[in-house]
C-alpha cells in the first residue's frame, strides 16, 4: 500500500487515498497529528512522537525536535548515550507512521510519497528519501509541500481556473508556491521560500519579550527552564487567535510568573520576520512573471498561519482575504492525492501535475573582465522556476594552451560567485592538449520530478563522456548504510504500542507535577499512585478506565 506522508517540523501526519477520496489516518492515540520528537530515556527505550514530546519537557537533553532544519547536513544529536543524525530521527517519525497506517489500514504499507519544503535543496531531498528508506518504506515521489497544499485545495473544484498563490509557513519552514489551475492540468510557475524562518521564531519572539519584562537573562536559564518558557510562549502565541491580550504564566524555579502579553506589541517585535516574509512573496511573484493584482486567490496552509499577525499581514499585502483550507492537514491530503494520480485511481487519473525546480543550478566558468581571464564565476545551466523534467545543454571550452582535463564543477543557488553556491559534485574528463578555446566539453543537466540532478559531460572531439547523479554528497548513505541504520534503529528497544497510551499518561503526570505546586500537586501525586496501582493488576479493562479518569483529573489541572 502506498501512503502520503507529510513530514513536518513540528508535527507529522500520513493520509492514503481511498474511495476516490483522501482520507487522513489517525495514530495510535486516535489524533492525526504526530509530534516530529524523538527521545531515548533513562532506560534506552525509544519514544517517538506524543509520548517524547511529553518526555523531553522534562528531559531536554534526551530528545530531539525541530531536527528537519538538519535534513541534509552532518549534524548528530546525542539522545543520551545514543548519537543520531537527522535522517534517523526523521526515520523514527516515518516508521511510527507506518506503523500506525498498518494498523488502521489493516495491510502492510511499503511505499510512500513524502512532502519536502519547496526550499529544500538536492541534499536535503535526498536525505528525506533516505529517511523514508531507513523506515522501511519506498519512497515513490518527493512532493512539494505547498504543490501537496495546492493539490488538495484545487481539486475540490475541477473547473476552476485561477493562479493560485500558497503560503505555508510552518513550525520551521515557510515556503510560497504559486500555481495555475487550468482545466486538469495544476501547473506550478514559481517556488520560494525560507528553510529558517517557521512559527518557532514567532515562538522566541514572545519568550523573549517575557524575558524582559521579567528582567531575567536569558543566559541565567538552564536547559529545562528555557524548555518552560519556550513551552508557555507557544501556549500564549495560540491564544492570540482568540483575543488581543493573552497572559503568559510560567512556574521558575519556584516562582510563579504571569504576564500579560499584548498582541499590538507582540506584531511590533515581529516586524523583521514578517520583513523577511514579505522578500520571499515579492520574488515568487516576480519569478512567476506576475503582479500582485493578478494572484486570484492565495491559500495559507501551515499551523503558524492561524497566528493574526500573519493573517492581517496577507490580507493587507494582497488586499483580500485568504481562502480557508484546514492548514495542518492541507499537505498530506495533498500527498494522498498525489498517490491517488500515480496509482491512476479512476477519478483522478486525468490530472496532470507539473512543478518546478526550486534552485538554480549551474556550473563555474572563467570570464574575461577585458584584460584577463576571471575564475569563480558562475554559469546558470536550469534557471530557478525552470518547469522539470527538464534538460539543458551548455558548451565550455578549455581556458588555457594544453590543458588536458576540464573539471567541471556542479554548483546550485543564485549568487553570481561561483563559490558561494551550494557544490553538489564535480566530473573530470580529460580533453586532447591544443591551443586554448579548440576543445570543448557538452555539459548536460537533467532535472527530474523527484529531483534528481544527472550530469553528462562530452568531450565533443572525442566523444569521451562522464556521468553522475547527484545523491547527496558527503552526507549520501550507501545501501549497506542504509541497510546498518535499520538493524540499529530495530534493536533500540521499543514500548510495546499497547502500553504507550499509559507510559504517555504518566509522562504527562510527572511533567504536571513538576509544574504545578501545593495542593495541585498533591492531588496528581495521589492519582498517579492510584494509577501504578491499577497498572499492576493488568486488567485491561480497569487500566483502560482508570487511565481515562487519570487523563480528565490532568485536563482539569491543566485547564485552569
Ligand atoms: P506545522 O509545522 O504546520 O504543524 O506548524 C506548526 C507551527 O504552527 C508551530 O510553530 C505552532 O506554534 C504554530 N501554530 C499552531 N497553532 C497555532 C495557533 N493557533 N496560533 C499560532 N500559531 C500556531
Amino acid at each position: 500500500m502506498l501512503i502520503g506522508i507529510d513530514l513536518g517540523t513540528t508535527n507529522s501526519l500520513a493520509a492514503c487515498y481511498r474511495n476516490g477520496r483522501p482520507e487522513l489516518i489517525p495514530n495510535r492515540f486516535g489524533k492525526y497529528l504526530t509530534p516530529s520528537v524523538v527521545a531515548v530515556d533513562d532506560f534506552g527505550v525509544l519514544l517517538v512522537g506524543e509520548s517524547a514530546k511529553e518526555y523531553s519537557v522534562l528531559h531536554p537533553l534526551q530528545a530531539a525536535k525541530v531536527f528537519k532544519r538538519s535534513m541534509g547536513t552532518d549534524r548528530v544529536y546525542h539522545l543520551g548515550d545514543k548519537v543520531f543524525r537527522s535522517e534517523e530521527l526523521s526515520a523514527m517519525v516515518l516508521r511510527s507512521l507506518k506503523e500506525d497506517a498498518e494498523k488502521y489500514l489493516g495491510c502492510p504499507v511499503t511505499e510512500a510519497v513524502i512532502s519536502v519544503p519547496a526550499y529544500f535543496n538536492e541534499f536535503q531531498r535526498k536525505a528525506t528519501q533516505q529517511a523514508g528508506e531507513i523506515a522501511g518504506l519506498q519512497v515513490q515521489r518527493i512532493i512539494n509541500e505547498p504543490t501537496a497544499a495546492a493539490l488538495a485545495y484545487g481539486l475540490g473544484d475541477k473547473d476552476k481556473d485561477e493562479r493560485c498563490l500558497v503560503f505555508d509557513l510552518g513550525g520551521g519552514t515557510f515556503d510560497v508556491s504559486i500555481l495555475e489551475f487550468y482545466k486538469n492540468i495544476v501547473e506550478v510557475h514559481a517556488v520560494a521560500g525560507d528553510n529558517f524562518l517557521g512559527g518557532e521564531d514567532f515562538t522566541e519572539i514572545l519568550a523573549k519579550m517575557f524575558l524582559e519584562k521579567n528582567v531575567i537573562a536569558p543566559e541565567s536559564l538552564d536547559q529545562k527552564n528555557k524548555n518552560r518558557v519556550m513551552k508557555a510562549a507557544e501556549i500564549c502565541k495560540c491564544r492570540f487567535a482568540e483575543t488581543n491580550s493573552s497572559l503568559m504564566t510560567i512556574q521558575l524555579n519556584g516562582e510563579l510568573l504571569k504576564t500579560e502579553m499584548d498582541l499590538a506589541e507582540y506584531e511590533t517585535a515581529c516586524q523583521p520576520l514578517l520583513d523577511r516574509i514579505r522578500k520571499v512573496l515579492e520574488r515568487s511573484i516576480r519569478d512567476a512573471d506576475l503582479k500582485l493584482s493578478e494572484i486570484d486567490r492565495i491559500v495559507l496552509v501551515g499551523g503558524a498561519t492561524r497566528l493574526p499577525i500573519v493573517r492581517k499581514f496577507v490580507i493587507k499585502l494582497f488586499g483580500g482575504f485568504p481562502s480557508s483550507i484546514d492548514p495542518d492537514t492541507a499537505v498530506a491530503q495533498g500527498a494522498a492525492l498525489q498517490c491517488g494520480i500515480k496509482e491512476r485511481e479512476e477519478e483522478i487519473r486525468e490530472i496532470v501535475l507539473t512543478d518546478v525546480c526550486p534552485f538554480t543550478l549551474g556550473t563555474e566558468v572563467n570570464k574575461s573582465n577585458g584584460v584577463f581571464d576571471e575564475s569563480n564565476h558562475y554559469l546558470p545551466i536550469i534557471q530557478r522556476n525552470t518547469v522539470i523534467p527538464v534538460s539543458r545543454t551548455e558548451t565550455l571550452y578549455t581556458a588555457h594552451d594544453n590543458q588536458s582535463r576540464i573539471l567541471v564543477k556542479i554548483l546550485q543557488g543564485e549568487s553570481r560567485l561561483a563559490s558561494n553556491n551550494l557544490s553538489l559534485g564535480e566530473i573530470l574528463v580529460p580533453v586532447p592538449p591544443g591551443p586554448k578555446g579548440k576543445e570543448s566539453v557538452e555539459i548536460t543537466y537533467t532535472y527530474d520530478v523527484n529531483s534528481l540532478l544527472e550530469v553528462v559531460v562530452k568531450v565533443v572531439s572525442t566523444g569521451i563522456s562522464r556521468k553522475t547523479v547527484i545523491q547527496g554528497g558527503n552526507t549520501k548513505l550507501s545501501e549497506q548504510e542504509v541497510q546498518e541504520r535499520l538493524e540499529k534503529l530495530s534493536y533500540l528497544k521499543q514500548n510495546p504500542r499497547d502500553e504507550e497510551t499509559n507510559r504517555l499518561l504518566l509522562l504527562r503526570g510527572e511533567r504536571l507535577y513538576e509544574e504545578c505546586t501545593g495542593q495541585d500537586r498533591e492531588i496528581i501525586d495521589q492519582a498517579m499512585m492510584e494509577f501504578e496501582q491499577v497498572l499492576k493488576g493488568q486488567d485491561r479493562k480497569e487500566i483502560e478506565r482508570a487511565g481515562k479518569r487519570l487523563a480528565k483529573t490532568f485536563d482539569e489541572i491543566e485547564g485552569r
